[in-house]
């Protein structure tokens, strides 16, 4: 099957340049619990990394494969990490032997859409190549596991894509 040249929204009729298959988070769940007056006080926050008081997140990247389609659908998320291996990943930060490092544990941050709730499932990170997010699999028996794991069609994953921005679209 080739991309269609461009995508049209099915709830608003916007039109992409091509289908949008990578969706994710801006912060870590944990962001929203901490009064907006405070975050400044008690949040750190960088591109994919995040401390808020003695907690640890980092973002990574759920992929989920589209079998008959050449791209795959993705997800950005936020895990937490230990303090122990934030520190180990961010002191092998460009280190390209860093994908050697065994995989870190982590409590899903972020609800995954279209997979209900997600948030607190179990985690794991595998260090990518210098320059890219961690590659995070669900490790508890959810849909997200079994769609990780299996794959979807490009209709599931048209389906996604679609009930994704209606929901943006109305501002949900
Ligand atoms: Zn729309």
């Amino acid at each position: 099957m080739s991309a269609p040249v461009t995508f049209t929204c099915s709830c608003c009729g916007q039109v992409y340049d091509e289908m949008p298959l990578c969706f994710g988070g801006q912060y870590p769940d944990y962001y929203f619990d901490v009064p907006p007056d405070e975050r400044e006080a008690r949040i750190e926050l960088s591109e994919s990394l995040c401390v808020i008081d003695d907690h640890y997140f980092h973002r990574g990247r759920i992929t989920i494969p589209i079998i008959d389609y050449e791209e795959d659908l993705t997800f950005n998320v936020w895990t937490t990490i230990s303090k122990a291996n934030f520190e180990l990943r961010s002191e092998l930060w460009d280190d390209p032997k860093r994908i050697e490092q065994q995989p870190y544990f982590g409590w899903l941050q972020t609800l995954v859409p279209t997979y209900g709730s997600t948030l607190n499932l179990k985690t794991i990170a595998h260090e990518s190549e210098v320059g890219y997010i961690p590659a995070i699999k669900v490790t508890d028996d959810h849909q997200l596991r079994y769609d990780q794991e299996h794959g979807i069609t490009f209709q599931e994953a048209l389906n996604k894509v679609q009930q994704i921005l209606k929901e943006w679209h109305k501002g949900g």
